[in-house]
C-alpha cells in the first residue's frame, strides 16, 4: 500500500487543460503565463505546462522560481507578487520579469540589476477596483515616467489583478479601462508596452465571451489549468478536467457511535460548533488527515460520505450504512484551498501520474 495521506496528480489531465486554454485564449490573441504557485513550483508540472505551449511561468514565491531553475526548467519566469525589498537581488538573479507597484522596490531592482550587469523587466500593476495590488490609474503616467528613468529596468507592460481580495469580476468595463490606459501610455511615451496582462483564471469567462479583448494580450492562469474551474463561481470550464488532483486519506478508526456528544459543550479545537442534532447511532469513521495536511472544508467526499469535522490530524466522517474498515483509503476532490495546502504539507506524499505526452499536437485536442 502507498503512503497516506497522498495527493495524486494526473499530469495528462493538467496537460489537456493547459493545451485547451492555450488554444482557446490564443484564438482571442491572449497568451498564457501558467501560474505554478499552488504546485510549489513543481518542475514536473512546469514541464507539462511548457509542452502545452504556455508562453512562460509565473509564481508568487522566488523560492519556487529558484527551485524550477535549479531543476533545469527553461522558460521565461515571472514573479507575480510584488517583490520584497529584502529579496531584490534574488528576484533579479532568478526572475526575468516581476509584477510591481512600488517605485522604491523598482529602484532597488534597478540597483540589483546594475550590480548583476543584467536587465530586469517589470510589469506595472494597476488598481482596477479589487483593492489588492496596483497603482491608482491616475498615478500610472507619473509612475511610468519614474520607471523609465531607472537604469537596467525595462517596462515590459502593464497589468491588473481582480477577483482576489474583493471578488470584483473582470468585465468589459474594467478590461476596457486597462486597454485604454495601455494606449495612453504608448501614446505619451512611444509604443513600449509589449504585454497587457489582464488578470488570472477569473478573467476566463470574460476572455472567452464575445467581449472585445482590446489590448489585453496575456493572462496569468493557475486554478483553471490545475482544477478546470473559473474562480468567480467555481463552475467547471467546458471541456476541462476538474479532477486532476485527488486527496487520499486512510481510515484509522471505524465504529458505530451516538451522533450526539455528551458532557458540557464548549469550543472545539478549531472553534467550530460541534454537531447538535441527534441522528441516533451512526457509522463514524476517522481518517488520518487534518488541517496539517489539507483544508478539510475544501474536500468533496464520495457519495454517501459526509465530513462531520476536522482537527489538526483527524477527519471525522459519517459513512451512512457503510462500515469502512481500518486501512481503507478514501478519495476526495480538493478545491483550490485544499489542493494548495496538501501541496505545501510535508506530511502529504505527492504522487505524479500519467505524462505520456510528448509534443504539442493540436489533433490530439478533443475540444472544439
Ligand atoms: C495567484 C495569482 C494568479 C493566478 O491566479 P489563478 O486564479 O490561480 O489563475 C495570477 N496573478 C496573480 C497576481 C496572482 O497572485
Amino acid at each position: 500500500m502507498s503512503n497516506a495521506p497522498r495527493l495524486e496528480i494526473d499530469l495528462d489531465k493538467i496537460y489537456h487543460n493547459a493545451l485547451t486554454l492555450v488554444d482557446r485564449l490564443g484564438r482571442r490573441g491572449i497568451s498564457v503565463t501558467a501560474v505554478t504557485k499552488a504546485t510549489l513550483g513543481s518542475p514536473e508540472i512546469a514541464r507539462v505546462l511548457l509542452k502545452a505551449g504556455v508562453s512562460g511561468l509565473g509564481d508568487s514565491r522566488i523560492e519556487n522560481i529558484q527551485a524550477m531553475r535549479a531543476a533545469g526548467v527553461s522558460a521565461q519566469m515571472m514573479l507575480i507578487r510584488t517583490p520584497m525589498l529584502s529579496q531584490a537581488a534574488l528576484v533579479v538573479a532568478y526572475a526575468d520579469v516581476s509584477l510591481n507597484t512600488e517605485i522604491d522596490v523598482i529602484a532597488k531592482l534597478s540597483a540589483a540589476a546594475q550590480a548583476a550587469k543584467k536587465t530586469h523587466e517589470i510589469v506595472l500593476m494597476v488598481e482596477l477596483g479589487d483593492l489588492r495590488e496596483g497603482v491608482m490609474p491616475e498615478d500610472l503616467e507619473s509612475t511610468v515616467r519614474e520607471v523609465l528613468r531607472l537604469p537596467n529596468i525595462t517596462l515590459k507592460g502593464i497589468g491588473a489583478n481582480l477577483a482576489c481580495h474583493s471578488g470584483v469580476a473582470p468585465d468589459a468595463r474594467n478590461m476596457d479601462e486597462l486597454s485604454l490606459l495601455s494606449r495612453s501610455i504608448d501614446a505619451i511615451f512611444g509604443p513600449m508596452l509589449s504585454i497587457v496582462s489582464g488578470g488570472n483564471s477569473s478573467n476566463i469567462p470574460w476572455a472567452l465571451s464575445d467581449a472585445n479583448t482590446g489590448r489585453i494580450n496575456n493572462l496569468r492562469i493557475g486554478e483553471a489549468i490545475l482544477l478546470g474551474r473559473e474562480p468567480l463561481h467555481r463552475q467547471p470550464i467546458d471541456g476541462l478536467h476538474t479532477d486532476a488532483f485527488t486527496v487520499i486519506g486512510e481510515v484509522i478508526e471505524a465504529k458505530v457511535k451516538p451522533s450526539l456528544p455528551w458532557g458540557t459543550i464548549a469550543e472545539t479545537a478549531f472553534g467550530e460548533k460541534a454537531p447538535v442534532k441527534d441522528r441516533g447511532p451512526v457509522q463514524q469513521t476517522i481518517l488520518a488527515i487534518g488541517h496539517m495536511d489539507t483544508d478539510p472544508n475544501g474536500l468533496t467526499s464520495p457519495a454517501g460520505i459526509n465530513v462531520l469535522g476536522a482537527s489538526s490530524d483527524h477527519l471525522v466522517l459519517e459513512t451512512g450504512s457503510n462500515h469502512l474498515p481500518v486501512g481503507t483509503e478514501i478519495k476526495f476532490q480538493p478545491n483550490y484551498s485544499a489542493m494548495l495546502r496538501a501541496m505545501a504539507s510535508p506530511f502529504v506524499t505527492k504522487v505524479l501520474k500519467g505524462q505520456s505526452v510528448q509534443t504539442r499536437t493540436r489533433s490530439m485536442d478533443p475540444v472544439q
